[in-house]
């Protein structure tokens, strides 16, 4: 997968004369069952197959095609440029939007549309006397119970409500349910996960929710009523259909920000947007997916503009770009700014498909 580490990285990398390839490849089962992958990918490819400066990219990602790629993954993002021999791969297990761009910088805005979209989420499914553990990225669940057995109950003393929760529960129950809690904030740190879940009987998830450390109730999304011995499949039917329901509300809540505060911490369409984003006041960015736009770029101090005219920094002549929506969202996630990825939002589309909520 990729983390926001990797993006970072990518961001940083700029080929200076040199080209970067970008390439996203979608593998279905049935392309790969008669690696009819490779012939799309071929396709893709075709904008650089006879540029003689490119002819050792075009080797090197069809050699790592035809040999090495992990056929486990759902997709696979390349990055590839002659400058310093730069090569990057990217394993993603749900599918991308097929595309081959050749630019001064690896193309990015799909890798941050997957790492924005994608929270990692930690299910911790919890009654009297057993727990499971999983986490959840990209629609998929992976069970890690087995943590329960590697990981001691640390702390045999209970925390400040101990005394409280005792009056409502016995003992034993509240050793057990330490222990889950205190594997759930170890697990939960060490895979980095972003939210938190909390399932099972009704009548045990609000008093587990009260003794976990304040850290991961401050990650706490929502409960899911489900049997502890219901079957993977079930859990995950049900807690993808909780994460839906979270993150369409998120959505809401965001647009709701927007348009409450528009004028004031909120501004709407591409030029407001990029008014604020050379002061560095965006905060949140929220962008339908779909939008891609013309422009120009300052390629010395990464001024962005609609229409050309001479940097107002520097004074340079600005350079076409091929999608300014690209440029906004990458310097948005350099200055370490929020980006949300909003398709078929209807009070989005109507303030021109990008909006932004202000740090001040
Ligand atoms: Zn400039």
């Amino acid at each position: 997968m990729v983390t926001r580490e990797q993006v970072l990285e990518l961001v940083d990398f700029k080929g200076d004369k040199h080209p970067v390839i970008s390439l996203y490849l979608s593998l279905s089962p049935e392309r790969l069952k008669n690696r009819g992958f490779l012939v799309e990918a071929k396709n893709l490819l075709r904008v650089i197959e006879n540029n003689p400066v490119l002819e050792g990219e075009y080797k090197r990602i069809l050699d790592f095609l035809q040999t090495k790629f992990d056929p486990s993954s759902r997709s696979i993002v390349i990055f590839t440029s002659p400058k310093d021999n730069f090569f990057q791969i990217y394993n993603i297990p749900i599918p991308v939007k097929n595309a081959c761009i050749v630019s001064r910088e690896p193309y990015i805005k799909q890798l941050i549309w997957l790492l924005e979209q994608y929270e990692k989420y930690c299910l911790i499914l919890v009654d009297t006397k057993k727990a499971k553990i999983f986490s959840i990225h990209m629609g998929k669940l992976v069970e890690h119970t087995s943590i329960l057995d590697e990981v001691p109950g640390w702390h045999k003393q209970g925390g400040w409500s101990q005394a409280r929760f005792q009056r409502h529960i016995e003992q034993h129950i509240y050793e057990h349910m330490k222990k889950v809690a205190d594997t759930a904030l170890y697990f939960f740190k060490r895979e980095q996960l972003d939210r938190l879940i909390i399932g099972g009987p009704h009548e045990i998830v609000t008093h587990f929710k009260n003794i976990l450390h304040i850290y991961l109730i401050r990650r706490f999304v929502g409960f899911l009523v489900v049997d502890i011995e219901a079957s993977t499949q079930e859990v995950e039917k049900k807690v993808l259909s909780l994460i839906k329901k979270i993150e369409v509300e998120d959505d809401y809540k965001l647009m709701k920000r927007v348009l409450d505060n528009m004028g004031k911490m909120a501004v709407a369409g591409v030029e407001d947007v990029i008014g604020m984003l050379n002061q560095g006041r965006i905060q949140v960015l929220l962008v339908n997916p779909e939008l891609k736009m013309k422009g120009w770029l300052c390629s010395k101090c990464h001024m962005i503009k609609t229409v050309q005219k001479p940097c107002e920094i520097c004074g340079r002549d600005l350079e076409k770009s091929g999608d300014i929506i690209e440029n906004i969202i990458e310097q948005n996630f350099e200055l370490s700014g929020e980006v949300h990825f909003l398709a078929n939002n209807k009070k989005l589309k109507e303030l021109g498909s990008i909006a932004a909520i202000l740090r001040w």
